[in-house]
């Protein structure tokens, strides 16, 4: 688990890498070039994101949304913005404005995790270098913990220590069958003692005239 904006850095990186280019294009060519450009975005945001992101609430680790609803990210409003939330995230109502910052004088609505943490903001009137932004969800990044899809910390072949609770409940299982294994070694020994000793005792008796001559009279 890390914070989220430290997951976040490299994609914001790439997309101000791609911004720059953006606006060379735009200078360039105008307005009639904007089609492509998306289509190109779009490439250039699959780059930036090498694996999926799972999106937490960093206050109960509830998951709020994935990377596959990604729209942008803004590093000056320390924000990442999706087209959605996960269910359970809930929107409120009340209208505010924003007083300070980039995005000074936008009226927003807050939304909120089911344990009651403010995650980000919905911007319903933004400046318009926020416009895209509009009608979206938008998350503090601080309100999130992120985990990357495939980043996996700990490995059953690596690790000697029993971590998993299915492996440390199978060496238990292991040591009662085990157990069970030598108790039924020592009650079959103890049969095998029994009937050797029984077998013994039967040979005496066949051993003793006494015996021969009572069953030879009952053969008779
Ligand atoms: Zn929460």
């Amino acid at each position: 688990m890390q914070a989220a904006s430290d997951t976040v850095r490299d994609v914001q990186r790439a997309e101000g890498d791609h911004q720059q280019q953006q606006q060379q294009q735009h200078e360039g060519q105008g307005e009639e070039s904007q089609k492509p450009v998306n289509g190109e975005e779009e490439e250039e945001e699959e780059d930036g994101i090498d694996a999926p992101l799972v999106f937490q609430c960093a206050a109960c680790r509830a998951v709020v949304g994935d990377s596959f609803a990604w729209v942008c990210s803004d590093q000056d409003l320390n924000t990442i913005t999706l087209t959605g939330a996960a269910p359970g995230v809930k929107i409120n109502g009340q209208l505010e404005t924003s007083t300070q910052g980039r995005d000074l004088g936008s009226t927003y609505v807050t939304f909120q995790c089911s344990c009651g943490a403010i995650l980000g903001r919905v911007y319903q009137t933004t400046a318009r270098h926020l416009d895209h932004m509009r009608d979206l969800m938008t998350f503090d990044l601080d309100a999130l913990t992120s985990y990357k899809l495939g980043s996996v910390g700990v490995s059953a072949d690596e690790n000697d220590e029993l971590t998993f609770p299915s492996a440390i409940r199978m060496k238990e299982d292991i040591g009662k069958i085990q157990l069970l294994m030598i108790t039924h070694d020592e009650k079959l020994s103890e049969l095998q003692e029994k009937v050797a000793h029984m077998e013994h005792q039967a040979s005496i008796h066949q051993e003793q005239p006494q015996t021969r001559s009572s069953k030879r009279s009952k053969r008779k």
